[in-house]
């Protein structure tokens, strides 16, 4: 049993200033989570008791999925990742460091590397594959927007796990067996989720799928069909071309269009609705290659599909600097017409007339543009993000419905990139040697405490599902003062920590709206209150958090009804 005056819990009144979403304003006002820079923090006791619930959870799947849990180094020498080509690759995110003599070291935001040169290191022949290996550690992603607490942090608790396989066959079963395990452990914590199919980013695969949990604070959007259940994010699940906008063709006119930089500013000021603009984005690549990504006025841009249009190298959108410098105007007012630039041209826009663009002059647009006169010279490709109403691509039938998620987890089927990279090979058994076939699988383990909290709250605070639950139950005894209470509370408190349950005793000297305030705060499955009515009839309050009705129920009955709503732990 623990008590709530020995605990580090320091629960405020009041909403954090720079806090945005619920889960970070509730960690921090019940007392889980400070912050200690922009992006890393103190995890307090409370909180780290849901991470650690959140990791057995994982562990317990994992091992139960034939993986094997090991420690990588957090710190790792920067020479793997020069021979997997990603130490130029990554960008910023990776927080690179010199040791004492000048040795390139960085802190890993992720582990292929490290697990690829122990792999190919003690993995000779195919009688030591298959091997599944993981890891829970800290990680570090120097992210350009660290916020929402734990959900986007800088430093971050993350399960990396990797597996290795004789063949692609076999590697598709691990992945089969991965997604399983996965769903396994979204359920058992709990948590409203969706498997969606995903872009590869700069881990790179063919193969991938997100864990998505729904909520409206979620970062990313996913599609799902309304017939067939296909899901994807946004930015991967393919867009068909979609009829062309009714628009007169014309002359090139140039029109003055001052300070107007947005499409909504745009056509708002010239009256052309927003599915006749031409909108140009710049993107580079990470060998700083310049591209020039075309989109409908109304339509997103998907990072995922012009990584893919581009043979899968990791792009990024260029600074305001570098589209000043290509497109001779500040950002805005980029446009394809005269643009000496590799141009991928969204299918959307294939033979649109009458368009909208920048004219790649400042305060200045294009109308009457049209594709095949203005910008000819282009490669059309799927490019957009789909969006609900979409149609499905994959039964054709059905119409996408459109959520907001937050990943919590993502499976990837690898090949042999970086096998074949840093020289990680195995003898087969026909004496032949082969690059040895990936999968690599993350849970954000911080960000699932995070996503709970952003599906399970209530005005009040936290209501923790019980898996996830730092402590089972709160025995709260509404005077410490009186000897009477304060002795039954502890009595209740160790009965129902030998029923098997962690149990939190609040013997604060308090006054019972305060308690009760801290209770619905830390949001814990069951509250058992022991006040001087209820005692003298021989009863406690028994209440679950999230419900307002209380039952009154025996002490000698106490424990046994507690377990009961609580469940197994
Ligand atoms: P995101 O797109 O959200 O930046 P990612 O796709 O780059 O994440 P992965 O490389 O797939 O992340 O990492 C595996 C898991 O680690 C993610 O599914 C997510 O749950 C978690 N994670 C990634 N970045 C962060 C972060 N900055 N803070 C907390 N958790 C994170
Ligand atoms: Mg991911």
């Amino acid at each position: 049993m623990m008590r709530l005056t020995r605990l580090l819990a320091p629960t405020l009144r009041d909403d954090p200033a720079d806090a945005e979403v619920v889960s970070h304003r509730l960690l921090v006002r019940a007392g889980m989570i400070r912050q200690v820079a922009r992006g890393i923090y103190d995890i307090l006791p409370l909180g780290l008791r849901a991470v650690r619930r959140v990791e057995r959870i994982v562990r317990e799947e994992m091992d139960r999925a034939g993986a094997q849990e090991l420690l990588m180094p957090a710190v790792i020498p920067g020479e793997l990742w020069q021979e997997s080509g990603r130490w130029e690759q990554y960008g910023r995110e990776l927080l690179r460091m010199k040791d004492r003599y000048e040795r390139d070291f960085c802190f890993g935001p992720t582990h292929e590397e490290v697990i690829t040169d122990l792999v190919r290191r003690e993995v000779r022949s195919y009688r030591d594959l298959p091997k599944n290996l993981y890891q829970i550690q800290v990680k570090f992603r120097d992210e350009v927007r660290p916020r929402f607490g734990l959900m986007r942090g800088r430093e971050f608790i993350m399960k990396d796990a990797y597996s290795f396989h004789a063949d692609a066959a076999d590697a598709q079963r691990e992945y089969q067996v991965m997604f399983d395990a996965y769903t396994r452990i979204f359920e058992r914590c709990g948590l409203t989720f969706r498997a969606v199919e995903a872009g590869g980013g700069t881990i790179g695969g063919s193969q991938t799928h997100e864990f998505q949990v729904l909520a409206e604070s979620g970062e990313d959007a996913i599609v799902s069909c309304d017939r067939c259940g296909y899901a994807a994010n946004v930015e991967k699940a393919a867009a068909r071309p979609l009829p062309l906008p009714d628009a007169p063709g014309g002359a090139l006119e140039r029109v003055a269009t001052p300070a107007k930089r947005t499409v909504e500013e745009v056509s708002a000021f010239l009256g052309v609705p927003a599915d006749r603009f031409v909108k140009t984005l710049i993107y580079q690549t990470s060998g700083g290659a310049a591209v020039a990504v075309l989109v409908r006025g109304d339509h997103e841009a998907s990072g995922t599909k012009v990584q893919a249009a581009l043979g899968g190298d990791v792009v990024r959108l260029a600074d305001e600097e570098t589209v000043t410098r290509i497109t001779g105007a500040p950002v805005g007012f980029a446009g394809p017409v005269g643009l000496d630039l590799t141009i991928l041209c969204d299918q959307s826009l294939h033979g649109i007339r009458g368009a909208v663009t920048g004219a790649n002059r400042a305060d200045e647009h294009l109308l009457g543009v049209e594709q095949a006169r203005d910008f000819p010279a282009v490669r059309f490709a799927d490019l957009r993000q789909a969006r609900a109403g979409d149609a499905c691509p994959r039964c054709e039938q059905g119409s996408f419905g459109e959520h907001r998620g937050i990943e919590v987890g993502q499976v990837f089927y690898l090949g042999t990139r970086y096998s074949e990279a840093m020289g990680a090979r195995f003898l087969g058994a026909d004496g032949r040697e082969r690059p040895i076939e990936m999968g690599c699988y993350g849970i954000g383990v911080t960000r699932t405490v995070a996503a709970a909290i952003e599906q399970h709250h209530d005005g009040a605070g936290i209501v923790w599902p019980a898996p996830l639950a730092p402590y089972g139950a709160l025995v709260v005894p509404v005077n410490v003062g009186d000897a009477a209470l304060r002795e039954t509370a502890e009595r209740v408190a160790g009965e129902c920590e030998a029923a098997g349950i962690d149990t939190l005793l609040d013997d604060r000297d308090e006054r019972p709206g305060v308690k009760f305030k801290d209770a619905d705060l830390i949001g814990l499955p069951v509250r058992v209150t022991v006040g001087p009515r209820g005692l003298q009839k021989g009863c406690v309050e028994i209440k679950r958090r999230g419900e307002q009705h209380a039952a009154e129920v025996p002490l000698a009955e106490a424990a046994a009804r507690v377990a009961a709503l609580v469940g197994p732990r």
